[in-house]
Parts: structure tokens; C-alpha cells; sequence
């Protein structure tokens, strides 16, 4: 027997809109899918009509056909009305890609958070001659050969290829805040653990959340330390920010997330996610039970698949926010063996022998940079 309040998730449609064509999701909310060349193959964008133009609400990869088919959407769908704002939910590239293009294309303002609009400009500079002692430093910590290492430096850029340069100035969304677009306040609801300060928006009498890579029904967003923050526990801020919707979020509320599709049963996914992340911690707390291992050892522990070049990165990085949370609670114990390696050890080795709490397989879905 399950929960009445416990609300099921669900998507509002069968289908996707094409490519270039806009589909009303609710009064004035529009759904636009660009095309992404990976192995996740889309994003969603969102346009919010306002009565004397268009929001647009993130922006595509500069890569591939996604130019062409914002100019299809201005020559078809803005029933004359020209764009009047562009807003990016955070920094990465198939958010913030096509923003400087757009604003300059209509010379018309740029809206995102501090921290974000700060890391977008510092990781498009980024040149390769940057991969530097300390970036080699932190793959050797996590178990990394010095053959690998010289192999990822090889390939180190920043994404400056993805994006076109960011616009020069930007408005400042704060946590709080609110955007009167249509008639209707939209409340800026920051979240953070994925991202260093990501801006969902969320319009209370439409009970619509706009919710970028915060909350995505079906693969789960990348949260991951790299070397630019080697001490960092993102995995702590993005708990604590899951803990915060379910909070300040109804939980009926209609998600439009960057990636799948619209749906309902907001506080069902973020039960979920938190779940998902505490089998995790827990897997990974009894794998350092049994011996000293290194992030790079403990990887099939999260991800049981085998993994590629390029979701190597992303995994190692998932699996050391797992590790960070867990030293910093003083979980595991953390020490540099002779070869430059950081090994885990469970503070309490007889966790295995208590079966403290009954745990599904970890789920071994591959990490996706979104
Ligand atoms: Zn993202």
C-alpha cells in the first residue's frame, strides 16, 4: 500500500516537439528541444512570453545545427514579438552556449547568478596550457598512472569551443528574488551540488517549476569534485539543496527539467535521488571495509558498467564528491600511500558484518555530464 500523499512520477506527454517547433506547455511556457552531439542527445530550453516579448530560458550548444534552428524558431514563433531577455540556469556548455550569440544577435540583457556567470567566464578562457601541477596532482590522488595522466593532459581544454563568447555583462539573479514575466512573479530557487549556484525559477500561480539540471526525472545530474577544488564536498550541498525544494517546493508542482521531459512528482524524485546517493555512500563505506582502495579502484563500486575516455572523468570526479562527503564526516579515513594515491579506509570495519541497513545494487547507470 503506498503513501496517498506520495504523488507518482509521471510525464505530461507521449512525445517531443521537433526540432524547431515550440509546444505550450502551460499558458505562456513554451518547450524548445535543441540537439546535443553525445550520448545524452538533447537539451530542453524553455521560452516565456511576456507581453512585450520573449524570455528565453537557456540556450543550446554552440555545436552542430543549433544556430539554424534558433534562427527557425525567431522567423516562425515569436508572433512578432522580439526576445526581450536571455536567462542560463548555470555555466555549463549546453546552457550557456549560444547566450553571447543571442545577446547579441537581439542587444538584450543576460540574467544568471554570480557564481555561475563567474565560473562560465573563467572555464571558456580555460587553454590547454592550463592542465597544470596540481590538476595532475589530483588524478594522481585518485589513483591515476603517470601514463594516464599524461594521456588526459593531452586532451585537457577548458569549453571555449562549445560556447560562443559569454555576453560581457550580466543581471544578477539572487536565491529569493523574483521575475514578473506574463503578468506572474517568477521566484529564482537556487540549488546547488551539481552546479556552484544554479537558478531554478519556480511561478507559483501556474505551480510550475522551471528546474534546469537541479531536478531531471530520469538520469541523475553529475556531481563531482575536479581539480580546480580538490577539498570540495559538492555532494553535501546538492543533499542539503534536495532536502530545500522538498521544503520549498509543492509536490505537485509541474517540473520542465534541461533533460527528458515535463513531468510530475517533484518530491517523489527528490526522495528518490537522495536515496540513490545514500546507497552510494553506503556501498562505498563497506567496499573501504574490507581493505585501503583508491577512487580509481572503487569506481565499479558506483558504476558497473564499463566506462569510457570520456565518462572516466566524470565517474572518478562522482566518485571522489562520494569519498570527500565521507572523510568530512569522518566516515572514512583518508591517507597518501607511497605512490602518490589517496586510500579510503571505513573508520568502523565491521560495517559489513552488521548489514546495517538492507541495500539495493547501486544502480550502475553511467555518469553524464549535463
Ligand atoms: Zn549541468
Amino acid at each position: 500500500m503506498g503513501d496517498p500523499a506520495v504523488i507518482p512520477l509521471e510525464y505530461l506527454f507521449a512525445d517531443t516537439p521537433g526540432p524547431g517547433e515550440l509546444r505550450e506547455v502551460v499558458s505562456g511556457v513554451y518547450w524548445l528541444r535543441m540537439p546535443l552531439p553525445m550520448a545524452l542527445d538533447h537539451i530542453n530550453l524553455y521560452l516565456l512570453e511576456d507581453s512585450d516579448g520573449w524570455w528565453l530560458i537557456d540556450t543550446g550548444i554552440a555545436l552542430g545545427p543549433t544556430q539554424s534552428l534558433w534562427e527557425q524558431v525567431f522567423a516562425r514563433h515569436l508572433q512578432g514579438k522580439p526576445v526581450k531577455a536571455v536567462l542560463a540556469t548555470h555555466y555549463h556548455p549546453d546552457h550557456i552556449g549560444m547566450a553571447g550569440w543571442l545577446c547579441e544577435r537581439w542587444r538584450v540583457p543576460f540574467y544568471m547568478t554570480q557564481a555561475e556567470y563567474l565560473s562560465g567566464l573563467a572555464f571558456s578562457r580555460m587553454q590547454p596550457e592550463h592542465f597544470s601541477w596540481s590538476s595532475a596532482q589530483h588524478l594522481r590522488r585518485a589513483g591515476f598512472s603517470e601514463a594516464h595522466i599524461e594521456k588526459v593532459a593531452g586532451r585537457f581544454s577548458g569549453f571555449g569551443d562549445y560556447i560562443t563568447p559569454m555576453p560581457m555583462a550580466y543581471r544578477r539573479l539572487v536565491d529569493g528574488a523574483s521575475l514578473a514575466i506574463g503578468g506572474r512573479r517568477w521566484r529564482v530557487v537556487v540549488g546547488r551540488g551539481h552546479s556552484p549556484e544554479h537558478a531554478c525559477l519556480y511561478c507559483e500561480p501556474l505551480n510550475t517549476l522551471i528546474s534546469g539540471d537541479q531536478v531531471i526525472p530520469r538520469i541523475t545530474s553529475n556531481v563531482s569534485v575536479m581539480g580546480g577544488e580538490p577539498e570540495a564536498n559538492p555532494l553535501k550541498d546538492w543533499l542539503a539543496s534536495h532536502e530545500h525544494l522538498l521544503e520549498a517546493l509543492p509536490a505537485d508542482a509541474l517540473v520542465l527539467p534541461a533533460h527528458n521531459a515535463p513531468f510530475v512528482g517533484l518530491h517523489t524524485r527528490l526522495r528518490h535521488l537522495i536515496e540513490h546517493h545514500e546507497e552510494h555512500l553506503l556501498a562505498l563505506e563497506e567496499a573501504c571495509a574490507s581493505g585501503a582502495r583508491t577512487a580509481l579502484e572503487l569506481l565499479p563500486v558506483l558504476f558497473q558498467r564499463e566506462l569510457d575516455d570520456s565518462q572516466l572523468g566524470l565517474a572518478v570526479g562522482e566518485c571522489i564528491a562520494h569519498l570527500n562527503y565521507l572523510h568530512q564526516r569522518g566516515q572514512l579515513e583518508r591517507s597518501l600511500d607511497e605512490r602518490g594515491h589517496y586510500v579510503y579506509r571505513s573508520i568502523d570495519d565491521t560495517l559489513p558484518l552488521r548489514g546495517r541497513r538492507h541495500r539495493s545494487q547501486a544502480d550502475g547507470q553511467a555518469p553524464i555530464q549535463v
